[in-house]
């Protein structure tokens, strides 16, 4: 197994969409989907290009009411390109025999190759080598070379190829029933000697969207200038075709060289004529291929890791790194977009972004913080979008959508399919207000882990502050129980969308929920507590929050309820305890799978509402974003116990209660299991969250995109759990376990302005800080650090080593 390399040797057709979306190259701008060229849309196939922030609404009345869907639009095809022998026909695999079919994924240099030998009819053998890229380095340019090689014959050989704009969003079989076409013709056309142009728009949005090509032709290593036919299909499909002598064993290279422009670009007046002059500006497919395997080996020197033992761990570290950083990048920067939760790899969840940025932060703050900061400014410009949704639902402050796409207004679907019964079902996933928790937490631990003081100035608190007030107005006052309830949300856990038999959706006093909320407004209070008063004076005028809501706001740190009994075991929400159990066992043994566990019993006429069974970690949730003594004095200021022994209680109880229904679960189960020194299970839903996408263990759901939130989370959890290094505001530490079988582990963090390189043994500790140089400021002289629960300074630039050899 290559530890930099995904490889696939043979053609097989049930698993090429799965192939398709693992091979995904992408710069955080746009993503394209490792689709042969030759290949439309097929039920094996399924090309797509998506671009960061380019969504579009539809309406279809599905059941009676009209849905709205917004979509992340499958952008015209620029892959595209085929090829015939004579007057023979359009390569298709299906009518010729493959001698052999090779496709490689080079995560080092991100690069897609594939190699594949055909035969037609007439015996005729050739060669097909294709290496494709999208760049790394601009990101707004992508290339393919496809070289031809007649191995057993002379002849001509037509190519075409073009940029297929006659396409549609097709790639979710669940969605197929809504409205799926979202782009219009505008212009199309020929420049230069070799250029072709076609741009389309987006019919609700009405986004532009211009791809230019070039294509160059070689022929052994000459250039030749082929006379090329644009041709047309409709106003939507543009090729340029062209024949050449190729006489056999000689190479036929083609090198398409494309631009991809949106009106959504900053600065872009015309974005036509720019994708144009971008592709006139590039000299060959070398050109970009050096400047882009440049940026690739600057990225890994920050983010590798490079890990000695299972090889598998090895490799499927570099694939979840490889794709994260194709699905945000420091393009973000320009963009004003957010991550989808499935990356730029398809069209799941419609591209939409959801709660699962609080896993995936971490990986991209401890290297480069700045593209955080580049997703949560997304965030804070639909801040104003979130404050309009608390209002409509009567609550003051903001409350950030379940679903997020373009505008910020809640883009999550109000009735959806069951794809067991095949029947529509009321949605109520909205209710999990809880998203707005993330948002507020990613701001926190953002500004600690980078120390950038100045977002949280001049964006962060004020994100913080709105959230707060969002909770503290949902938060209602129960005079009986002399305490604060929250009423009508959803956990994470999203099989519990109400109680049984209820007509609304939402159940009362989730506790995750209740006790984050206080956790969001402690961040509030304590922020408010250290600002100047000219600055509180101005915020809390622009907020609107006044002298009485901060009252509320120390009182509801003092009276929130959480539903917590006499033996330690905190209830996922109020009532949670009078649900039914389920046989595990029978539904096991009944069914092959059953992640899904809710899909089943709705199939079967029963509901997951009347069940004890989750979808993945709820209470769970609490122990993985605060530590034990946050929780406890947390717990203690409203006046309930919280013992170390409940973690393990909680766990216990729980985890038997839970399918994994979300990839997301096993991280979390992960993590908790590995702090309470259970290093068998932890390793079990390591390696499984590690196997999720690359053997896409939910059977179906990565061919529609990768899953951003496990990948990221497993980073996370190797650094934070495994290697041991955690971060707090002021602090941080390095207490590794390695689990058994572990040889080594090498990589780096960023802490505020040091770097911290370390590399750990199952006997030693090596760490070297180095400090961020900036022209004003002086590297500081020494780095304070705690190892194994002492106390260190470290002397920047020197490796200082920790022994743990038992002796
Ligand atoms: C999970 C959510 C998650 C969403 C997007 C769902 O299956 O239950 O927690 O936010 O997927 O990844």
């Amino acid at each position: 197994m290559n530890p930099w390399k995904l490889k696939y040797d043979k053609f097989d057709p049930e698993k090429e969409n799965l192939r398709e979306a693992l091979c995904t190259l992408g710069n955080g701008y746009l993503g394209t989907r490792g689709a042969s060229p030759e290949n439309m849309a097929t039920r094996v196939h399924y090309p797509g290009t998506y671009i960061a922030g380019v969504y579009n609404a539809l309406t279809t009345e599905i059941a009676g009411r009209d849905i709205v869907n917004e979509d992340f639009v499958n952008c015209p095809n620029w892959t595209m390109l085929n090829y015939r022998i004579e007057d023979g026909s359009w390569f298709n695999r299906l009518k010729v025999k493959i001698l052999s079919w090779k496709v490689e994924l080079n995560m080092q240099k991100g690069m897609l190759s594939r190699r594949l030998r055909w035969q037609d009819k007439e015996g005729r053998i050739t060669l097909v080598e294709n290496h494709s890229i999208v760049s790394m380095a601009d990101p707004h340019l992508c290339a393919l070379r496809c070289v031809i090689t007649p191995e057993n014959y002379s002849g001509i050989v037509t190519v075409r190829s073009g940029i297929d704009g006659l396409i549609l969003n097709a790639g979710v079989e669940r969605y197929k029933q809504l409205n799926n076409k979202h782009l219009e013709p505008r212009s199309h056309g020929a420049f230069g000697k070799d250029g072709i142009f076609l741009q389309m728009r987006t019919n609700q949005s009405r986004i532009e969207i211009s791809e230019a090509q070039r294509t160059l032709v070689y022929r052994g290593e000459q250039r030749i200038s082929p006379s090329m036919r644009a041709l047309l299909y409709g106003r939507e499909r543009i090729i340029q075709e062209f024949s050449v002598d190729v006489k056999k064993g000689q190479r036929l290279a083609i090198e398409k060289i494309v631009g991809i422009y949106t009106s959504r670009d900053h600065g872009v007046a015309d974005n036509r004529t720019l994708a144009q002059e971008k592709v006139n500006s590039v000299e060959d497919f070398d050109h970009i291929h050096k400047a882009h395997q440049a940026r690739w080996k600057a990225l890994w020197k920050r983010f590798d890791i490079d890990f000695k033992g299972d090889p598998f761990i090895q490799q499927a570290l570099r694939l979840h790194t490889f794709h994260l950083l194709q699905s945000a990048s420091t393009y973000n920067e320009d963009i004003d977009a957010g991550l989808p939760a499935r990356g730029l790899h398809g069209e799941a969840y419609r591209g939409h972004i959801f709660w699962d940025e609080m896993y995936s932060y971490p990986f991209y703050t401890m290297r480069a913080p700045e593209i955080t900061r580049a997703l949560l400014m997304y965030r804070y410009r639909r801040l104003g979008a979130a404050k309009d949704l608390a209002r409509q639902h009567g609550y003051r402050g903001a409350m950030f959508p379940w679903q997020s796409a373009s505008t910020g207004e809640e883009t999550t679907q109000i009735i959806h399919l069951n794809p067991m019964s095949g029947t529509w079902g009321p949605d109520y996933s909205s209710l999990q207000r809880h998203v707005s928790i993330s948002i507020a937490y990613n701001v926190w631990t953002y500004f600690y882990m980078s120390g950038d003081k100045d977002f949280l100035d001049r964006y962060g608190t004020e994100m913080i502050l709105e959230i707060a007030h969002f909770w503290s107005s949902i938060a209602e006052y129960n005079s009986k129980l002399k305490r604060y309830e929250i009423k009508g949300v959803m956990g994470p856990d999203e099989f519990h969308e109400k109680y049984p038999g209820a007509k609304t959706g939402g159940v009362n006093n989730n506790a995750y929920t209740n006790v984050m909320s206080v956790w969001v407004i402690e961040r509030a209070l304590s922020l408010i507590d250290h600002m100047n008063d000219e600055d509180r004076n101005a915020l809390t005028l622009k907020t609107g929050i006044d002298e009485k809501e901060i009252d509320r706001w120390r009182d509801i740190c003092k009276r929130m309820y959480v539903p917590v009994d006499k033996n330690g075991i905190i209830h996922q929400f109020d009532g949670y305890m009078d649900l039914k159990e389920l046989d595990w066992e029978e539904y096991r043994t009944k069914y092959e799978n059953i992640h899904r566990i809710d899909r089943i019993l709705k199939s079967e006429g029963l509901s997951p509402d009347s069940y004890k069974v989750a979808k993945q970690a709820d209470v769970l949730m609490l122990f993985y974003i605060l530590n034990q003594k946050e929780l406890k004095d947390l717990f203690q200021k409203l006046g309930y116990k919280f013992t170390k022994g409940m973690i393990k209680k909680n766990y216990d109880y729980y985890s038997r209660r839970t399918s994994h229904g979300s990839t997301l679960s096993r991280v979390v189960h992960a993590y908790i299991a590995d702090c309470l020194g259970d290093e068998k299970p932890a390793l079990q839903f390591y390696e499984e969250a590690m196997e999720s996408d690359i053997f896409d263990i939910q059977g179906g759901t990565t061919q529609e995109g990768i899953h951003v939130g496990v990948m990221a989370g497993t980073i996370d959890l190797l650094i934070k759990a495994f290697a041991g290094v955690s971060v707090s505001e002021d602090h941080i530490r390095i207490h590794p376990r390695l689990p058994r079988g572990w040889i080594g582990v090498t990589f780096q963090v960023r802490y505020k302005n040091v770097w911290f390189h370390i590399r750990l043994t199952p006997d030693e500790i090596k760490v070297l800080s180095q400090p961020i140089r900036s022209m004003s400021l002086q590297a500081p002289q020494e780095t304070p650090i705690e190892i194994n629960g002492k106390s260190m300074c470290l002397k920047p630039g020197k490796w200082h080593a920790v022994s743990l050899s038992k002796k």
